[in-house]
């Protein structure tokens, strides 16, 4: 094939996703590795590290693989099939060495430097510094700053973890597939709802056994713990649960994962201490908006201490309901789901059928644009020029003062070869293009809806309002950059705790009676939806919500506090470590035998992943909470408002720290009282 025959090796403003098919993937990946590889070398050797000469054309052989790659990878996720699948399984190696070497090239490193000591760095833009100085903490953090000896120790160690974390991923895997339960008796499974019945009478037939087969799936465990009448069963499945890939529990020391957990924390104690971090949480800290360790804890005590009394009293009102009503005396760890979900039948007569009637695909798109449109001045307009991978694929332009600022895909409904979940993804990132023109950013938001039936139109549950919504808020943060360095435009280069904000923000509006009357219409009489509805939805929003919060923080300090205070000399002490922040925040009962932290694949499965950073789930949360708290008392549609969040937060993506656009956005640093107030737990 000829490189110019290829769509994917074409300079496309973008994507032809009607000319890409699979056999163009390796070929023009290759071509395009290839090539840049020379550009670097190049550059390396011309030694001329000025930004035009250094991190300009770094930017563009970084853009040129990410333009191909992108609409590949994305192909692979909503329409893929075999060819497609194998070819980004070909790449996928190919593209992770190649920024394996980028990023511990020790020349390039040095380039980097030069140019950020140079009497240049002071003339560029804040943007471009951010960016230079990014670039020189990821090399550190690759090790490339190390002398030889601690070079090759570094990588030895690295490859050890990545070894170790995957098996521990792996064994909890192996210990979730390796348990099942056969029942013969329908009788035993009284009160579980018939699409998870059938769900386990289909595992038992594929196992080619009779009756109903329970595993520890999520799609098989949940419905059991929060629906069956089996006080028995419930805690069988609990405490196989619980125990999982441990040395307690049906399959104890079968696959225990303990001594590998303490390998893991050792190494990366050892890895951050190479780098000159005294432990891992400071080093995870170094990516991140939050400063140190210990502002981290001392935020985590904040919540605990202004929870824990809300979370005790909300388990006391749980095991009152549960006496009066089942006579049931002390609640059982395999109980709280069972009888919560009682308790919230009780409280709130509310389904989610009654609420899809208000909310018809098109009327909650169009509402969604209206509320986009009064916060930050944009207009949305359905544009039919883009060629996209499936037919159900809306196309849209961002306007703001008349000028198109943005475009992206709309991908809303379920279909077989789609992935699940939502996501948004960068197609093209807004950037400065060599000529001085401007490239303007692209955004695939996907979700997996259920489709329109016939003629009638899709009708979404509030639910899926809130997923809507929460992905086009992390588009907006995208596509409504004002920063022209790739590296720090839209949500590149924006600290992991930080991201989610603009995406839980405007969440914020599903919850709102001014904008529900913009984004809800009833599909047969048109009604917007009704007080008496909304109020029951938000009553339902808090139930239990400061339980909910106890257990968040618990896994949040149990995380960080390990990562702090890990030492090589103390056994135990990963289990005293748990013991102590259970008797901080927990207020629901614990099984002795409780071995979750051996299964806790969020922190362990992967070299990274979610360690010393759990708590960024709160984090983001207080960070939305509290930024919407200006809209609450200035007005949720005051247009000063919302340009001023447009203007600090969403324009300036990672080119500034997050705190300081945060401070620039709110008058002050975050505070918890607002997410306190949002989630009931304060007045
Ligand atoms: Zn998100």
């Amino acid at each position: 094939m000829s490189q110019s025959s290829n769509p994917l090796l074409q300079n496309h403003e973008l994507p032809p996703f009607d000319q890409i098919q699979a056999h163009h993937i390796v070929p023009a990946i290759e071509a395009i590795l290839e090539d840049n590889q020379k550009i670097v070398a190049s550059i390396l050797k011309a030694n001329k590290f000025t930004y035009a000469a250094l991190a300009q054309p770094l930017e563009e052989i970084s853009d040129r693989l990410s333009k191909a790659w992108s609409p590949v990878n994305h192909m692979n996720s909503v329409v893929s099939n075999d060819e497609l699948r194998e070819a980004v399984n070909t790449c996928l190696p190919k593209i992770s060495e190649y920024e394996t070497a980028l990023g511990q090239n020790q020349d390039l490193y040095q380039a980097f430097e030069a140019l950020a000591n140079s009497d240049e760095f002071n003339t560029l833009s804040m943007a471009q510094k951010k960016s230079i100085n990014n670039s020189l903490r990821d090399f550190r953090l690759f090790g490339v700053a190390l002398a030889d000896d601690k070079k090759s120790q570094f990588a030895k160690l690295s490859k050890q973890l990545s070894e170790i974390t995957s098996q521990f991923g792996d064994q909890v895997m192996d210990a979730t597939d390796a348990w099942s339960y056969l029942i013969t008796d329908a009788a035993e499974l009284a009160g579980l709802p018939d699409s998870a019945l059938s769900l386990a009478k289909q595992a038992a037939e594929t196992k080619g056994k009779e009756g109903y087969l329970l595993t520890l799936d999520a799609p098989s465990y949940i419905p059991v713990m929060v629906h069956c009448e089996n006080r028995a069963l419930r805690k069988q499945l609990s405490l196989a649960m619980t125990t999982r890939a441990s040395d307690k529990g049906p399959q104890a020391g079968q696959f225990d994962n303990s001594q590998l957990m303490v390998q893991i924390l050792s190494l990366r104690k050892a890895l951050a201490q190479l780098l000159s971090f005294p432990n891992f949480a400071e080093q995870s800290l170094a990516t991140k908006m939050a400063d140190t360790p210990e502002q981290v804890i001392d935020f985590l005590n904040d919540l605990a201490a202004q929870s824990k009394a809300a979370a005790q009293s909300e388990f006391a009102d749980l095991e009152a309901f549960a006496a009066e009503n089942y006579h049931v005396d002390a609640l059982e760890p395999w109980d709280v789901a069972f009888y919560a979900e009682k308790q919230k039948k009780a409280a709130f007569d509310i389904s989610d059928e009654q609420l899809r009637a208000y909310f018809p695909a098109p009327v909650v798109i169009s509402g969604l644009f209206q509320v986009a449109n009064k916060l930050f001045g944009i207009e949305v307009k359905e544009i039919f020029d883009m060629s996209t991978w499936h037919e159900d694929v809306t196309t849209y332009a961002i306007y703001k003062d008349n000028k198109m600022i943005a475009r992206f895909y709309l991908d809303l409904y379920s279909r077989s070869k789609k992935r699940g979940g939502a996501w948004m993804d960068d197609c093209r990132v807004r950037r400065q293009l060599s000529d001085g023109s401007l490239q303007l950013p692209v955004a695939y938001l996907v979700c997996n809806f259920p489709g329109p039936i016939g003629d009638a139109p899709a009708l979404l549950s509030h639910n899926d309002l809130q997923t809507l919504f929460h992905e086009f808020g992390h588009g907006l943060h995208h596509m409504l950059t004002r920063v022209d360095c790739a590296a720090v435009s839209g949500i590149n280069g924006v600290a992991w705790d930080a991201v989610e904000l603009p995406s839980q923000f405007l969440e914020n509006w599903c919850w709102q009676r001014e904008s529900l009357a913009l984004i809800s219409s009833h599909h047969k009489s048109g009604e917007s939806l009704p007080a008496e509805l909304l109020n029951k939805m938000l009553a339902a929003r808090n139930f239990q919500s400061a339980m909910t919060m106890a257990r968040q923080l618990e896994f949040a300090l149990f995380d960080m506090r390990l990562h702090m205070e890990f030492s090589d000399n103390e056994e135990h002490q990963v289990q005293r470590i748990l013991d102590e922040v259970r008797a901080q925040v927990c207020v629901t009962p614990v099984s002795p035998d409780n071995r979750f932290q051996l299964a806790f694949t969020h922190i362990f499965g992967s070299p990274v992943g979610y360690a010393a950073g759990y708590y960024s789930y709160k984090w983001a949360e207080v960070l939305s909470a509290d930024a919407f708290s200006l809209f609450e008392e200035e007005g949720i549609f005051n247009a000063a408002t919302g340009e001023k969040f447009l203007s600090t937060i969403l324009a300036n993506g990672g080119s500034q720290e997050a705190m300081d656009l945060f401070v620039a956005f709110r008058g002050r640093e975050p505070s918890v009282d607002a997410l306190l107030k949002q989630d009931g737990i304060a007045a």
